[in-house]
């Protein structure tokens, strides 16, 4: 096996697209089939999420391939959270006391077609729209496709496959339902789905409300936020049960009770959204969920990445960065290992690359639920505002001494997810505590309470390496 020989990923969405620039870079022979028409030439609404929150992860890999000044410019910078209450009133948190921390708002169409086009600026890349994998034979390392065009199915080879098909991944379920190996899979919804409704630009096109933050309208069991597009728009999206509470996605069935439940619920968000029953109605309700499995790969095969191997909930705004920073550990893997000619060394790559990436996706997996609760809830809480006040604080005055845990998770890229995870959780509990407890007096001298807290979770990550948790 050389370089010259054939990895096959299938599916070119943001995971795939960027895998097959890299391994192009590198001089791999790259083939990428994606069952979608191309996003570059047929206006294909996304279908789900029409922006993102790319952050600092994402960024690292995009500097990797060289694209970051070409991505900067396709970015709305989101400086912090507008929270919305019933009233109208709105209060905006930063995400960090360092000015140089935010998150941006990128269209996931505008980021999929540059990745795209990158990775065709290669020869060895060949990437093909219209065909879609229906079966993976892994012991072979063989792939079933059907073309969309020709209507016809035929079989492509590969020395080794990885599949970036997304959530509902091929590969994944051929493992499953293969029964080969011992293949550890769970996959867990939540109650709540989503629906995409939009903010549309004022008739001069410019934006109908604050452009630079990330609106949360927060009401306890359900939420809308909205995410700023380069056009003067925004795309809103709903997060609601599906069968509980007074308004849920099954019985909100009439215009009249969408209209209701919007006046009741969301009054400021209403006034600017006229075509709101257009769009209720018009686009789809779709479920949200978490994927974890094990083992990634078979043998020096095959490989998930991406959301097929571990999809998750929106709510840190890491999907993709995490699916992007997949790319990078594979990267890294990549170049400590010698040139992979054979089997066995693509295996032990796998499972390099595997070993050391799990803990981290395991991780964001499950902050993304905690800040679920977090954004529909907590942000209205006065305990909770307190914190992120103190933490902004701490911050701004000690810039290189704290971090919260949102900005360990998404602007300490040099950390994985696990470490941010560990520490942020010890931090908010200590703090948390103190404030609850009232030890924490925040007329205080800053310094003083900053100490309190480091000791304070120093001890409690000491608990939890006791415990077994580290
Ligand atoms: C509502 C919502 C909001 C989100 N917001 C954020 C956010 O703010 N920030 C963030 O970082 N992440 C966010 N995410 C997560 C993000 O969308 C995903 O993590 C990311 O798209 C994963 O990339 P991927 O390439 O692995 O999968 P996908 O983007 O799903 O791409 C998979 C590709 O494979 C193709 N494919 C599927 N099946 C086949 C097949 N059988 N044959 C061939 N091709 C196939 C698909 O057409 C697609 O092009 C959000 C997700 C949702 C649902």
């Amino acid at each position: 096996m050389s370089k010259q020989q054939n990895i096959l990923v299938i599916g070119a969405g943001l995971c795939g697209s960027l895998l097959a620039l890299r391994l192009g870079q590198r001089g791999y022979q790259v083939t990428v089939m994606e069952k979608r028409p191309d996003l570059r030439k047929v206006d294909i609404s996304a279908g789900r999420s029409i922006n993102l929150a790319f952050s600092n992860r994402g960024n690292k890999a995009m500097k990797m391939v060289g694209l970051e000044a070409k991505v900067k410019a396709l970015c709305i910078p989101m400086n912090g959270r507008m929270i919305h209450d019933k009233e109208g009133n709105t209060y905006l948190s930063n995400y960090s006391g360092r000015d140089y921390e935010y998150i941006n708002s990128i269209s996931r169409g505008g980021l999929n077609a540059l990745l795209l086009d990158e990775a065709e600026k290669h020869g060895n890349v060949n990437i093909h729209f219209n065909k879609k994998c229906k079966l993976i034979d892994f012991e072979k390392t063989t792939a079933q496709f059907y073309d969309y065009k020709s209507k016809t199915d035929f079989v492509e080879d590969a020395d080794i496959i990885i599949a970036t098909d997304g959530a509902g991944s091929v590969l994944r379920k051929n493992y499953y339902l293969g029964k080969k190996f011992l293949f550890s899979f769970s996959q867990d919804y939540l109650t709540h789905g989503y629906k995409e409704l939009s903010i549309l630009p004022t008739d001069t096109g410019d934006y109908k409300t604050y452009k630079n933050a990330l609106h949360i309208w927060p009401r306890g069991d359900f939420m809308v936020i909205a995410l700023p597009n380069l056009d003067g728009s925004f795309t809103v999206t709903l997060f609601l049960s599906y069968d509980e509470g007074e308004y849920n996605f099954n019985n909100l069935s009439t215009p009249k009770m969408v209209t209701e439940f919007f006046k009741k619920e969301f009054p400021d968000a209403l006034a600017l959204m006229p075509n709101l029953v257009d769009d209720f109605f018009d686009n789809p309700t779709a479920p949200l969920g978490t994927v974890k499995c094990s083992p990634w790969h078979y043998k020096g095969n095959t490989l998930l990445m991406g959301d097929s191997a571990h999809a998750i909930v929106p709510f840190y705004g890491q999907g993709m960065n995490a699916s992007f920073e997949d790319v990078v550990e594979f990267d890294k893997v990549l170049e400590a290992s010698k040139q992979p000619t054979n089997k066995q060394d693509w295996e032990n790559i796998f499972k390099i690359y595997e070993s050391n990436r799990k803990k981290d996706t395991d991780a964001i997996a499950d902050l993304a639920v905690d800040n679920f609760h977090e954004m529909k809830d907590h942000v209205n809480n006065d305990l909770f505002r307190e914190k992120r006040n103190l933490e902004m604080a701490l911050e701004k005055n000690f810039p290189k001494a704290y971090s919260s845990k949102y900005s360990l998770v998404t602007f300490n890229e040099h950390i994985g997810y696990r470490e941010a995870m560990l520490k942020g959780r010890a931090q908010d509990k200590a703090i948390l505590n103190m404030l609850a407890d009232h030890e924490i007096d925040l007329n205080g001298d800053l310094k003083h309470i900053l100490d309190k807290i480091i000791t304070e979770t120093q001890e409690i990550l000491n608990e939890d390496k006791i415990a077994g948790l580290k």
